[in-house]
């Protein structure tokens, strides 16, 4: 194992990918940032396709995220209190559906249609946009959100500079992602007790570290870059039984992960939740 192979550069910083085996899954990791992607076609149809995932999920994750969600809201008021939000891959709308909630001027968009009208049910036609192009729109928003998207897409540059543009000067933008520094070990620790986790399950083109999820932070132009922790979304969650023996024990270790920033060490909780600012 981990015999050093090497392919292309590295996306995010131009290093030197190396082949590796993690746990069940057969990646190529940087061996300066440590981004790791698994080489080949994503399968994204099941994303495009899916029904209305609150029809399907238990309530148990369903009040987590509504929690994280709004931690993640009060996070980014600024002093004038709610303003205008963009959830940007927001999915069937569930993110803004709490914004609106909580007093913003909030906004879903998504490339899947079906995604589009599960949100407009939601949210109403005029807040669920399939695209973000209208030249009036930009400039315009105090707050834009990424919710597990960046890892989805072949050029998340583009996709943060799109969301940049759509910011006021001095406006914030969320992102999140799963830690690859975490889940490199995890999946190996779990390959070994006979759990494996498959990446390729998750549809995700590149595993960030936080590290590289600076790198492309940075090139897209944002500023004032922060680790934060807004809550757990593991989809342990999503299992009653294991789900109340692994929750609390995943929210410890992911509040811990995040405080470790403080000691100059990167953050290790299992998601990386980043704010950084328009310039
Ligand atoms: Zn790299």
């Amino acid at each position: 194992m981990d015999d050093a192979v090497t392919f292309d550069a590295c996306y995010a910083c131009g290093g030197t990918e190396a082949e590796r085996k993690v746990g069940v899954n057969h990646m190529r990791i940087c061996t300066r940032c440590g981004m790791g992607r698994i080489p080949g076609d994503p399968m994204m149809h099941a994303y495009w396709t899916q029904e209305d995932p609150a029809e399907t999920l238990n309530e148990v994750y369903w009040q987590a995220r509504r929690q994280m969600f709004r931690r993640a809201l009060h996070h980014l008021e600024q002093a004038g209190g709610p303003g205008k939000v963009l959830d940007l891959g927001g999915g069937a709308g569930h993110f803004a559906e709490i914004a609106l909630e909580l007093g913003w001027d909030a906004y879903s968009s998504d490339l899947s249609h079906h995604a589009v009208s599960h949100a407009a049910r939601r949210l109403g036609a005029e807040r669920s946009l399939c695209s973000t192009d209208a030249p009036e729109m930009l400039g315009t928003f105090d707050a834009v959100t990424l919710w597990c998207v960046v890892a989805h897409v072949a050029d998340p540059v583009a996709l943060l500079q799109e969301a940049g543009r759509l910011l006021k000067p001095g406006g914030r933008i969320l992102i999140t992602s799963p830690n690859f520094l975490f889940q490199n070990v995890y999946a190996r620790v779990l390959a070994r007790i006979g759990r494996p986790l498959d990446f390729r399950d998750h549809d995700h083109l590149l595993n960030f570290t936080p590290k590289s999820l600076e790198l492309i932070a940075s090139k897209a132009g944002l500023s004032d870059l922060s680790f934060r922790y807004f809550g757990v979304t593991e989809e342990c969650l999503m299992n009653r039984s294991l789900g109340s023996l692994l929750v609390p024990l995943k929210k410890a270790w992911n509040m811990v992960g995040v405080r470790t920033t403080m000691l100059g060490l990167p953050p290790m909780g299992a998601e990386l939740h980043m704010i950084a600012t328009r310039r």
